[in-house]
């Protein structure tokens, strides 16, 4: 039979997953010899099959008596004993850490009759009766559900609060406050199993990628009392400072108070240094243990004590949360001090977490409302006046205002207000629209598709959620979290100090994986470089075909009626080209730069319809229109069809190449499905370039973005000397989904409902569009075993997926500027995951 409960003295079999990260840390801190109260942990299996079956699984209630029995025995008190009673605390602990997002009850074990038996024993009647009135309002609120502004007292004797409170839960819940110790303990074990299951429990775990089947552990522990008078304190303490690394005593206490008066921010609490002179000799025993925990388990601790009358006990331990600073401060000192080594300090720090120091961010310390959410289509903050359209941002923002672009969606007809904003709001699209990927790509902050946002264009009214604002009111956006917030809310810059330096350096020491960045002009280039690109894995030239210059004779090109007429207007587009590519070039000095011929419809350089100028305009725009321009005209059927256009392309780039000595040349063609399609492109590439720059080196492939690509990946490879898994179109196709309808509708309902994981537009569907590109691996290298492999979907800056593509031998990742960062770290803490897993196997795991 299952054994489901374990007492804190006992080895701990089941490790973190059946005990729990609190019931695991207080096993351990007993066998170390550390001061913690008696008490057992019930484990995750027992809440399993407690949230199956609906009910407690047969057996547990048994082990709980046992268990309590040997407490009573250990304590040499009664639990429900009416003179002198044993109270425990039941305690939520999830394997993975969870703060404050399930439930805990104190005191257990108390009634109207053993709360005078408290009173008596400690001689404290105040103490007794403030303990009963916490148990009745903790079990009131989290095992009946009672909600928390019911529990107010009128006065602060404890006696009477206990009286009132009992009132106000009997009139509640139409029954008396349980008085036996068993059943509230049975109560308060379920209450705990179910708030895996709260609300903000489910979200916690869905924005932090938690499985949603782990179960909490439950720990019932003997309590031991903060709340017996000045001797006795309760509070919460870090080995080094969360917030930003540094080393020292760190953390606030409260005397005569329960652990939850520091959570709950009822009273204010005293830094922890003050209790030096009030409780010194507890103070010297917590910095001394503070000291040995965080050597035992060489890392940052977030530790909650309690002194009961002059004595100190923990009640947990656990690896602390930091920002991004602090992690990266904390993990270059302890290598520093040989806690850790190198490769520790690389796996202690969370990849994701990076972007938080890349761009600004709210100020942690503001206070704000939430007036509107949308996507978190392009991370950092921004704070700036509603402007509605971009010419209005341009002539505010070149006037030194700070404005932020506000549209039902963007176009690129926009990107000149674009440049101007700090940042971009807009109603409707997901995260590849334009707004988003232009955003990313210029390392703005972008939220998109905010269902709260309505914009009336007659009146320049807008509307966030219960606001109505006007052009000109300020707001702030966070596109890292896709809150809008109205009116201005402090930012913190970015950080990008010696600390972070230190320890990307040791992360390329480590990894096999290259990091390049998908890039489209010289600035995202220079930018890409700061961050440690080693190339550019994707520039995507249709991003140059816009603009006051340009675009015009980009539609004269498409509404050319011959051939002729397009190269004319061609020609004339060249020179912007070559230019575009040289200064590329140039930023990248001999780093390789891969250019992508022309990707999109052509029908999205042309107005809407009904702007369209003439009749000629308007019957090109009705030829062009397609119901699914994703699996229409564009891509290499673009260039097969209009070969002039990728000609010219070609040729701005070998003349380019010629005008900056040492450019490494890589030109790809995208959405190839038959390798035909690649021949007859490879020709006219290798045509072009021999006219213009027979000397010029240069590589040709193609992109892998559908799955008769990677099916067929053998027959492409022939005329490929690289693939690049353009992994946004790959998961599009191989799931039949298109992003922007997906994203914001019923993607959203399949990730709420469960329905599967994670979002596949940001995290690599490894199963799926993964088994394609493994494939495509295969295949690909058996033709041709150099073939150069990489990735430049957006999956390419995914901490997860930069893993997969570890696993999978790509050569590179490619991802925008602001992630390259990311990226290295991810790449080396894949090659040390191999490494664990390798020496797991070699062990006979
Ligand atoms: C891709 O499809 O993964 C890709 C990089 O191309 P784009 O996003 O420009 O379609
Ligand atoms: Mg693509």
């Amino acid at each position: 039979m299952t054994r489901y409960v374990y007492d804190f003295s006992e080895p701990s079999v089941g490790g973190r997953d059946l005990l729990g990260g609190k019931g695991i840390g207080l096993a351990e801190m007993m066998q170390l010899g550390i001061p913690v109260p008696s008490g057992f942990t019930i484990t995750t299996d027992a809440c399993r099959a407690y949230l199956r079956e609906g009910g407690l699984p047969s057996g547990l209630e048994e082990e709980i008596a046992e268990h309590i029995a040997r407490l009573e025995e250990q304590a040499g008190k009664r639990f429900g004993d009416p003179d002198d009673p044993l109270l425990v605390s039941v305690r939520s602990g999830a394997a993975v850490s969870m703060p404050g997002m399930m439930d805990t009850i104190l005191n257990v074990g108390l009634n109207d009759v053993a709360v005078r038996g408290l009173a008596q024993a400690t001689g404290n009647p105040t103490f007794a009766f403030d303990c009963y009135r916490r148990l009745v309002q903790m079990f009131g609120e989290t095992v009946d559900g009672i909600a928390a502004d019911r529990f107010h007292a009128n006065g602060d004797d404890p006696q009477a609060t206990t009286e009132e409170f009992k009132r106000i839960y009997a009139a509640e819940i139409g029954a008396e406050f349980p008085q036996d110790a068993r059943e509230q303990l049975r109560r308060a074990v379920i209450a705990v199993f179910e708030s895996w299951n709260t609300p903000r429990a489910q979200v916690y775990r869905s924005t932090y990628g938690i499985p949603d089947d782990l179960g909490t552990a439950v720990n019932v522990v003997q309590m031991v009392f903060g709340n017996k008078g000045d001797g006795s304190a309760t509070g919460v303490c870090f080995t080094r400072n969360p917030s930003t690394g540094e080393q020292g005593v760190y953390g606030e206490y409260l005397v005569n108070a329960q652990g939850e008066d520091v959570v709950a921010g009822i009273r204010t609490p005293q830094p922890l240094e003050e209790m030096a002179t009030r409780l010194p000799e507890a103070y010297a025993q917590l910095l001394d243990t503070m000291a040995r925990l965080e050597q035992h388990y060489r890392d940052m601790q977030d530790i909650e004590f309690t002194v009961e009358e002059g004595r100190l006990y923990l009640l947990q331990t656990r690896s602390a949360k930091r920002t991004a600073a602090a992690a990266l401060k904390a993990a270059v000192d302890m290598a520093g001090e040989g806690l850790i080594n190198r490769e520790e300090a690389i796996a202690r720090i969370d990849p994701g977490q990076l972007d938080q120091l890349l761009h600004p961010m709210l100020d942690p310390k503001a206070e704000f409302e939430v007036a509107a959410r949308g996507l978190n289509a392009s991370p950092g903050a921004a704070c700036g006046k509603i402007v509605l359209d971009a010419d209005t941002a341009v002539e505010r923002g070149k006037g030194g205002e700070s404005v932020i672009l506000v549209r039902w969606e963007t176009t690129p007809d926009d990107i000149h207000g674009l440049i101007q904003s700090k940042g971009v709001l807009t109603a409707h699209g997901g995260m590849t629209s334009h707004a988003a990927v232009v955003a990313r790509g210029m390392g703005k902050p972008c939220v998109a598709g905010c269902e709260g946002l309505h914009i009336d264009l007659d009146t320049k009214q807008v509307t966030l959620g219960e606001h109505t604002l006007h052009e000109g009111d300020v707001i702030t956006i966070d596109g890292g979290t896709g809150r809008v917030i109205v009116g201005e809310v402090p930012l913190v810059p970015p950080l990008i100090n010696e600390d972070f330096e230190t320890v990307l350096g040791w992360a390329d020491e480590l990894r096999r994986l290259r990091v390049r960045a998908n890039a489209d002009n010289p600035e995202d280039a220079k930018k890409a470089r700061e961050f440690g690109a080693q190339g550019i894995g994707l520039c995507r030239t249709e991003h140059m075909f816009f603009g006051d210059e340009r675009l015009p004779v980009v539609q004269e090109m498409i509404l050319a009626s011959d051939e002729r007429g397009r190269r004319e207007a061609l020609d004339r587009l060249l020179p912007f080209q070559q230019s575009d590519f040289e200064g590329i070039f140039e930023a990248m000095s001999g780093l390789p730069v891969t250019i992508r011929l022309l990707d999109p419809p052509l029908h999205e350089f042309l107005p809407p319809l009904e702007e369209a100028a003439d009749e000629r305009m308007r019957s090109r725009i009705k030829a062009l229109t397609e119901s699914n321009p994703m699996l229409g005209t564009r891509g290499c059927r673009l260039g097969i069809q209009w070969p002039e256009i990728y000609e010219m392309q070609v040729r701005a780039i070998a003349r380019a190449a010629k005008a900056v000595p040492g450019a490494h040349v890589e030109i790809m063609i995208p959405l190839v499905g038959f390798a035909e399609e690649l021949r007859l492109l490879r020709e006219l590439t290798e045509n072009v370039m021999a006219e213009e720059a027979p000397d010029v080196d240069f590589a040709c492939g193609t992109m892998i973005e559908l799955p008769r690509a990677a099916l067929r990946a053998d027959g492409i490879a022939e005329h490929a000397d690289f693939f690049s898994f353009g992994t946004n179109d790959l998961t599009q196709t191989t799931l039949g989904m298109s992003r922007d309808d997906a994203e914001g509708k019923f993607l959203t309902f399949y990730l709420e409902e469960g329905v599967i994981e994670r979002n596949p537009f940001e995290t690599l569907d490894q199963e799926g569009v993964g088994e394609l590109m493994r494939i495509a691996v295969e295949r690909g290298r058996e033709v041709k075993p150099a073939i150069k492999l990489g990735i430049c979907g957006e999956h390419g800056g995914d901490p997860a997926s930069v893993e997969f593509c570890h696993g999978l031998g790509l050569d590179y990742v490619s991802c925008s500027p602001y992630r390259v960062p990311v990226a290295r770290l991810a790449a080396a803490q894949a090659v040390l995951k191999e490494a664990q897993r390798a020496d797991y196997v070699a062990a006979g795991g």
